[in-house]
């Protein structure tokens, strides 16, 4: 998306690549596959680099605990579900919580089927990505910015403190030109309880829980944002496309490729890339359209191919993210301290 594009280029320029980021999982130096040693590349400024996150073996995460946040039951399907399976595959017991009820009535849907319907797909998509458990809030779908944010905060904020939430992924509360109200509402509430939950606020909360902050973040944005991570996706490409695959009642995926091949059939034409049925079709429509060719069209963000391009990957997605922050204070002790005589 061109928007997105301005802001990665335009704080980037003239960045050289060995200095402009450094590599998880991999030697720290090593030079991306297909990216020059000279070759300039949109990076954000030395101070804040991109980090390129690759698959790592074993579970490095264990014992650690992921909330995957989501207005509606397509968003984290659509824009990050390479990483969030790569997280729970990486060994993060991972938790959903979805803030509105994804209700519109029409289509030939009534409202309550409509309601039924996404609550389902809410529940498949989460079990093909390998997460535990869905909380729906409920709020209604498009609306969000009618209800008090406070009350949303102390929904998130018990919710962070009894599953004791190391890591989130959501929306970008920064992000420019986001159009849905539900989207900027759940990030701003999200990020807000994601700090208040380590503090004492809301009192009565510790007779159950206790005060729990939410040190790692991974945000995601349709529009732009300082992207400083980059999260190599290309082993769990077909997880993402399978979890929007299941989704049938909103969202690009679902049954959209059985459909374009069926219409094809009727005019007595047919497309190689879509396989020979409903299911390859499905899956085709989503890995080649959705999330590449017809990206922009379908999803307002740039192909993940072409995010992965950039840094030698496959496939990838971007964020901002926001990791535990480190006291230099033990290691300033540690060189300086000496016995007093
Ligand atoms: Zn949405």
């Amino acid at each position: 998306m061109e928007r997105r594009r301005f802001i990665t280029k335009g704080i980037a320029a003239g960045a050289i690549i060995p200095a402009a980021y450094s590599i998880i999982g991999q030697s720290a130096n090593a030079t991306p596959i297909g990216v020059n040693d000279n070759e300039t590349i949109p990076s954000p400024p030395e101070n804040d680099p991109v980090v390129i996150e690759r698959s790592v073996s074993g579970k490095p995460h264990k014992g650690k605990v992921l909330a995957v946040i989501q207005p509606h039951c397509d968003d984290i399907a659509l824009f990050a579900a390479g990483t969030v399976a790569k997280l729970i595959d990486e060994g993060y017991t991972a938790y959903m919580i979805r803030t509105s009820n994804d209700d519109v009535a029409g289509a030939g849907r009534t409202l309550g089927e409509r309601v039924l319907n996404n609550e389902n797909d809410t529940e498949a998509a989460a079990k093909v990505l390998g997460i535990t458990k869905v909380y729906d809030l409920h709020y209604r779908n498009h609306r969000m910015d009618e209800y008090n944010i406070q009350e949303i905060k102390g929904r998130l904020i018990f919710l962070f403190r009894l599953l004791k939430v190391d890591t989130i992924v959501c929306y970008d509360p920064w992000g420019h030109y986001e159009e849905n109200p539900d989207h900027y509402v759940t990030a701003k509430a999200v990020e807000a309880a994601r700090w208040m939950a380590g503090s004492l606020d809301y009192p009565e909360h510790m007779e159950v829980v206790k005060p729990h902050l939410v040190q790692e973040r991974y945000y995601f944005a349709r529009g732009p944002q300082l992207v400083n991570r980059v999260v190599d996706i290309s082993k769990y490409i077909d997880k993402k496309v399978e979890s929007n695959v299941v989704i049938k009642t909103q969202g690009p995926g679902g049954d959209a490729g059985a459909a374009l091949r069926k219409s094809l059939a009727e005019q007595g034409k047919t497309l190689a890339i879509l396989g020979d049925n409903d299911d390859t079709a499905n899956s085709s429509f989503v890995k080649n359209f959705v999330l590449d060719i017809d990206s922009e069209f379908h999803r307002a963000v740039p192909s993940d191919k072409e995010v992965g391009k950039k840094y030698g990957l496959e496939w990838a997605e971007q964020f901002h993210y926001f990791g535990k922050p480190e006291s230099k204070i033990g290691e300033f002790v540690e060189k300086n301290a000496v016995k007093k005589s």
